[in-house]
């Protein structure tokens, strides 16, 4: 069984990608799988440099352990250009020169874009601007990472079955996926960088941790308070059933 964590290096970790790690961390490691970070940096227009770095040092001081080199999809393209020739050579996708917000089916048969068929809503896997669509990269990651169950936030619910459909396409195995809870602010918003969400206080980590356990419906007892007492914690009395159902 492996698992993973995918941060995109936007900007910094915040409290709801805290939940969605620590979620498929105990995952894994209540069942004695791996656990993998990818670095998600191909979107080069929304890449903040050095967020990568500080995004892996946020997760050591949380007390996150990944098992291996993290994976950073920017030295990845030739696999994404494979698996995309793969789908032209098989007729799954066409290019395309609709703008940027159309979803439904479109008869463009010229155009920078390429989309796949996907029944009632195309998709993008290599956008206009020459940048490999998160869909493909996804896919090709998750299958050479041997990743077998996907954590992730329910924001990427609409995502599934496109990363489902591609791997038929594709010939490569599905892995579980498994959604949690998305946090948001209180105007009901999810936290994000784009709402201003708080970057992870690194020296209040056992107190954040405690309150991604509670938000995923672990019953942490009080008396439990530094990190490694509460990953002891945590991977011993967590149901992961409870987690995905908790709300
Ligand atoms: N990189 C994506 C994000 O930060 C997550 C991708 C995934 O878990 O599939 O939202």
């Amino acid at each position: 069984m492996t698992g993973r964590f995918a941060p995109s290096p936007t900007g910094p970790l915040h409290f709801g990608s805290l939940v969605t790690a620590v979620a498929s961390y105990i995952d894994a490691r209540t069942k004695s799988g791996r656990w993998l970070v990818r670095m998600e940096d191909i979107d080069t227009p929304r890449i903040v440099a050095g967020s990568d770095t500080d995004i892996l040092h946020t997760l050591e001081r949380f007390g996150f352990e990944w098992d291996g080199p993290v994976l950073y999809q920017s030295t990845r393209l030739d696999e994404y250009r494979e698996a995309l020739d793969h789908l032209r050579r098989d007729g799954h996708v066409y290019p395309c020169s609709c703008g940027r917000t159309t979803t439904a089916p479109c008869t463009c048969t010229r155009g920078p874009r390429w989309r796949v068929r996907f029944p009632g809503d195309d998709f993008t896997v290599l956008r206009a601007d020459g940048i490999f669509a998160y869909q493909l990269a996804v896919v090709v990651d998750d299958a050479h990472q041997g990743n077998t169950d996907v954590v992730r936030g329910a924001d990427l619910l609409d995502s599934t079955p496109r990363q489902i459909h591609l791997q038929k396409l594709l010939g490569l195995p599905s892995p579980t996926y498994r959604h949690v809870p998305v946090v948001v602010n209180e105007k009901g918003e999810k936290l994000s960088k784009q709402t201003l969400a708080p970057p992870l206080d690194v020296n209040a980590a056992s107190d954040l941790l405690t309150s991604a356990l509670r938000f995923l419906g672990q019953n942490v007892p009080t008396d439990t308070s530094d990190l490694s007492s509460l990953w002891a914690w945590a991977i011993a009395h967590s149901q992961p059933p409870e987690i995905f159902l908790s709300r």
